[in-house]
């Protein structure tokens, strides 16, 4: 490191795993991104997405200065913050006067700080006086809380990562780790390792890497999971694996719970969730038997209209075998967000109010306003995410604030969603991005800091709490996320007659901080120990961390006490539901969501990164082979997938990860990068009826050949490195509004330092000429350099642009059989004579000796699959790959596929 370098830790702003990293930067940028080696989550570890955090922290597409539109036909324009908030406040304070408090909403976000949570929601409750505070950690995590609050008492998963080593059965239900928390994965893989007999039973309807890992797999049918955990209770339960001491004097409410499964035998629930009875039996014996068996689960549970079931029939396993509050036993939520537990600590949903109080809680309500200094909160249930959009479509909500989230994208049911958003009177954007899909709908357009700009806290899915240090200063004129909220709560304060100055005193952060661990003081989640200092000195830390203690709790509920008020933990009665939509004729597949490997959520941040898309590089829907053969379909066809709410068209991608008669699509791809709303076009917004968290997880679909035979392909990039990296972000942002216009568009990237833009193009008629004259301009490539080539007779046209003896640019209609190696001959600058033969020659295929390097596996050394399935074709095992081509030794997020492929191998042998 030289003199002008500068280190500063942080944690990955990705995932609930919460990693720590440590930020290297010149104080101006930030030039490297390194695992944090003291940091308890991961010790030094990041996988692919986290270690490519700093190539995504580029000022190109942030939003730098706040914009105003004073009307809906109108553009916004650029307005200074004074003139933003005051319009801010005068709107908000118009419709509170006139249609009182719970006309107006803020919807807001996992993403955010603690301390942004905070001071949001006492804006909410303490200012202007309802409950309509939700946050995208509805969609998340609810469930989960649902369930640990039937049970356990509180909101407080019980275990910590150390439990890993320290298990031998673990079962991964509804989660693909290996994908969405690979990090949590290395330890698994480490505590597997250092105890082969560890057993790791998954259950997911895919074959996903995780399940392929398992020692057993159970893919269920979806929806069936409270069927299939009620069995393995019922064989607990008969094979004698109960723990009736425990239960006698811990739990209440087993002989309704016992009597309930009496039934639910394993050939039962292997009828309704099209499993194999004995593998239930398995299932429940590796259970039973083991000295610590710890669960794990994620969205496939909390993202289901029984969610919360889902969550308690889980959770009953461990209470009827006595299975928690000790090393390696228990259930244990993955978060999906970085901090989505850091918001509900502070209350920030509709139904919660501080420190894990109840809003429905008179004495809640009360001991908040003794705090906040107030004479009451109000009691008045809030709106949950989807009742808050579809208050806001029925015009009984007027103005909206959205904060670090993008609902026009992640929402379920993308059409009703975008109505509300054209339907609000007035809609507030408060992000660091200034194209997500919600930024369209801004009347004003908010910038905020974000990774590596940020103070605060944050907390992972253990419970630990991290202060994380902002390594550079704010973007342009952006305000970090707690600073807008207090701002506009001073100035709305002034316009409603009320003393906000009082009620948001901080002009530091660490101030916001100190008041919410004084809000925490006698709660299950105490942290009256901690502050900035402490967590400076000490580390991370988990609470709970009361005054006095030295340090933070690992493991909760070791004293058998529960957080309820007897102290006994609750077995619930489940519900007996499957999917809310059943399949039928009409709609006959299922449709499954879920994660890439390389990207996160709505791809703000990882899209802009062009080794991400390696490997996976274009939007698709998987498919069992014997579900497009039955439709006379093909792995590479176009196809129209439809639900009764919408449909879209992707590439189908054959997989053998999926059972007959079920659809993945990853949730990551919308409209700046398709030309519809990806899955959440098809997925349907009804709710948990305890969590209201929306069944993202399934829809009923249907699957045709889609007939688009007009075709188009553009590739773009530049001759330097850095011209590239901004051109192709700023290209891409141009041409997302354009997809909308086409039968199938999608907008990706290719290359690794050098990116280019990537846009296929297919459409139901010929693409007007005009049309592609727009694309051409906005890529540069009306450039008079361009070389052109037309066959009038076969509609086929081509045009490039090739610069300093490289191909940068190329467009082509009419057939675009060549894609593949123009994007390699692009992408690897590879010599262009051969190029400018092809150009003028009639010919669409790609030139015969012309070969792709294929997908990518390994993104961190850049290790091709080609190159994978030679060596592995010529006896290559995991050791000797590693040690040849060196594929799976840096982050290790390709390892688990490695391993599938070489399982492949082995069963085709
Ligand atoms: Fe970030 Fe990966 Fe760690 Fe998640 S597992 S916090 S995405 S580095």
């Amino acid at each position: 490191m030289t003199q002008s370098q500068h280190e500063t830790r942080s944690t990955c702003c990705y995932c609930g795993v919460g990693c720590g990293v440590i930020i290297e930067h010149d104080g101006s940028r930030i030039t490297g991104v390194k695992g944090d080696p003291d940091h308890p989550a991961n010790f030094g570890r990041l996988c692919t997405k986290g270690a490519t955090l700093h190539l995504s922290a580029r000022p190109d597409t942030r939003a730098l200065h706040p914009e105003l539109r004073t009307a809906r036909d109108l553009p916004r324009s650029r307005t200074s913050w004074d003139t933003a908030l005051a319009h801010a406040a005068d709107r908000f304070a118009a419709i509170i006067d006139e249609h009182g408090p719970d006309a107006v909403a803020f919807y807001i976000s996992g993403q955010l700080l603690t301390e942004d949570y905070y001071v949001f929601n006492k804006l909410a409750k303490g200012l202007i006086g309802t409950n309509n505070v939700d946050t995208n950690s509805r969609l998340c995590m609810s469930s989960a809380v649902s369930a640990y609050k039937q049970t356990l008492g509180a909101d407080a998963p019980p275990c910590s990562y150390e439990d890993i080593d320290h298990t031998d059965c673990l079962l991964i239900a509804g989660g693909n780790p290996a994908y969405a928390h690979p990090i949590v994965y290395r330890r698994i893989e480490d505590a597997r390792r250092a105890n082969p007999a560890m057993k790791m039973i998954v259950v997911d309807p895919r074959r996903t890497d995780t399940a392929s890992d398992a020692d057993l797999h159970l893919p269920l049918l979806p929806g069936t999971d409270i069927w299939l955990y009620n069995a393995m209770l019922h064989v607990l339960l008969w094979e004698g694996h109960a723990d009736d001491v425990f239960i006698a004097a811990h739990t209440e409410g087993f002989a309704e719970l016992r009597k309930h499964v009496r039934d639910i035998t394993p050939a039962v629930a292997a009828e309704v969730c099209g499993l194999r009875a004995e593998d239930i039996v398995t299932a429940a014996k590796w259970f039973g038997e083991s000295k610590a068996a710890m669960s794990m689960w994620c969205q496939g549970l909390n993202q289901s209209h029984h969610g919360t079931h889902n969550g308690t029939a889980l959770i009953a396993l461990h209470l009827a075998t006595g299975q928690i509050g000790q090393p390696g036993a228990g259930p244990f939520s993955l978060t999906g967000q970085p901090n989505a537990m850091g918001g509900r600590e502070v209350g920030g949903m509709a139904n919660l109010l501080s420190a894990h109080r109840d809003m429905a809680n008179a004495e809640h309500r009360a001991e908040v306003a003794a705090l906040w200094g107030l004479p009451d909160v109000p009691s008045q249930p809030g709106l949950t995410a989807v009742e808050l959009f579809d208050a806001v479509r029925d015009g009984k909500v007027k103005a909206v604030w959205i904060a670090c989230t993008n609902p026009a994208h992640s929402m379920p049911d993308q059409a009703r969603i975008i109505e509300a958003l054209q339907a609000a009177e007035f809609v507030v954007v408060q992000d660091a991005y200034r194209g997500t899909e919600s930024a369209a709908f801004a009347d004003l357009l908010l910038p905020a800091t974000t990774w590596g700009e940020k103070e605060g806290t944050v907390t992972n899915s253990e419970r630990r709490i991290t202060h994380v240090s902002a390594a550079l200063p704010a973007a342009g004129e952006a305000r970090a996320d707690w600073v807008i909220a207090r701002d506009f709560a001073r100035a709305l304060g002034a316009r409603l007659g009320r003393d906000a100055d009082a009620l948001f005193p901080y002009e530091t952060v660490e101030q916001v901080f100190a008041e919410h661990v004084e809000s925490t003081r006698g709660r299950d989640l105490d942290i009256t120990g901690l502050s900035y200092a402490v967590l400076d000195r000490l580390g991370p830390q988990q609470w709970p961390f009361p005054a006095g203690a030295e340090g933070g709790t690992a493991t909760l509920y070791t004293d058998r006490r529960f957080a309820t008020a007897n102290g006994k933990a609750r077995f619930v009665v489940p519900s007996a539901a499957t999917t809310a939509e059943k399949i039928d004729a009409r709609y006959p597949l299922h449709l499954n969501t879920g994660r890439l490997r390389d990207q996160w959520h709505c791809m703000s941040r990882t899209g802009q990164v062009a080794r991400l898309y390696s490997h996976v590089d274009e939007p698709r829907v998987e498919v069992h082979a014997d579900d497009l053969a039955r439709r006379g379909l093909k792995d590479g066809d176009l196809v129209r997938i439809k639900s009764r709410r919408g449909e879209i068209v992707l590439r189908a991608h054959a997989s053998n990860a999926q059972r007959p008669g079920s659809t993945f699509v990853a949730m990551h791809w919308g409209r700046n990068a398709l030309s519809n709303s990806g899955a959440n076009a098809l997925t349907a917004g009804r709710v948990d009826p305890y969590s209201k968290q929306p069944e993202l997880k399934h829809a009923a679909v249907q699957m045709s050949r889609a007939d688009l035979p007009f075709q188009a392909l553009l590739l773009r990039t530049e001759t330097s490195d850095d011209a590239a990296q901004q051109l192709t972000l700023t290209r891409m942002e141009a041409l997302a509004p354009l997809l909308a216009r086409f039968a199938y568009a999608s907008l990706s990237m290719a290359g690794r330092d050098r990116p280019a833009l990537v846009l296929r193009i297919a459409h139901d008629q010929p693409i007007p000429e005009d049309w592609l004259a727009e694309l051409d301009r906005l890529c540069g490539l009306d450039h008079p350099a361009c070389l052109a080539y037309r066959d009038a007779r076969r509609d086929i046209t081509k045009r490039a642009l090739i610069e300093d003896g490289l191909l940068t640019g190329i467009r082509l209609t009419g057939e675009t059989a060549a894609a593949a190696w123009l994007r390699e001959v692009m992408v690897e600058r590879q010599p262009t004579a051969e190029l400018r033969r092809w150009l003028f020659a009639p010919l669409a295929t790609p030139p015969v000796a012309a070969k792709s390097r294929g997908r990518i596996v390994c993104n961190c050394l850049d290790v091709a699959e080609p190159d994978i399935v030679e060596a592995i074709a010529g006896g290559a095992d995991l050791d000797t790959l590693q040690a040849t081509l060196r594929c799976g030794t840096s982050c290790g997020s390709c390892v688990p596929e490695l391993k599938r492929m070489l399982d492949a191998r082995r069963q085709a042998a």
